[in-house]
């Protein structure tokens, strides 16, 4: 089965452990395939997860790149990155992140992620 990775936002395995699932851009998923023993699948999405691609957040300060979530500080080098919120603000925004946090797309290999280029291309020049 040939898959066009470039469109692939997210690649996981299924609830029975055994199915691998993707997830594309136009928001269909699909079932990549299916493993007798959930280990194969293990070993296959180590295997296809050196070429997909996600957007994710990265600290600009040091690098260190969040696929999930951004913490209030930095885990690498500290510094903060989301802004202070009262209480009543934060019931109902998502978080405010500082200029420290940008969205950048990156794909994971063996070696840990690889950015390939930011979404903001005016900030990505300096
Ligand atoms: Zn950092």
């Amino acid at each position: 089965m040939r898959i066009n990775t470039s469109h692939i936002t997210s690649i996981y395995i299924g609830a029975d452990g055994c199915t691998l699932k993707a997830d594309f851009e136009n928001g269909k998923g699909c079932q990549i395939a299916r493993y007798d023993v959930d280990r194969f699948s293990k070993i296959a999405l180590n295997f296809i997860g050196i070429v997909v691609r996600n957007k994710v957040f990265r600290c600009k300060s040091c690098g260190k790149i969040y696929p999930e979530y951004v913490p209030d500080v930095c885990r690498r080098c500290g510094k903060e990155l989301t802004e202070e919120m009262n209480p009543e603000e934060a019931r109902i925004l998502r978080p405010q992140y500082t200029d420290l946090v940008e969205k950048v797309v990156a794909k994971k290999g063996l070696l840990g992620w690889r950015v390939l280029r930011t979404d903001d291309t005016e900030r990505s020049a300096d």
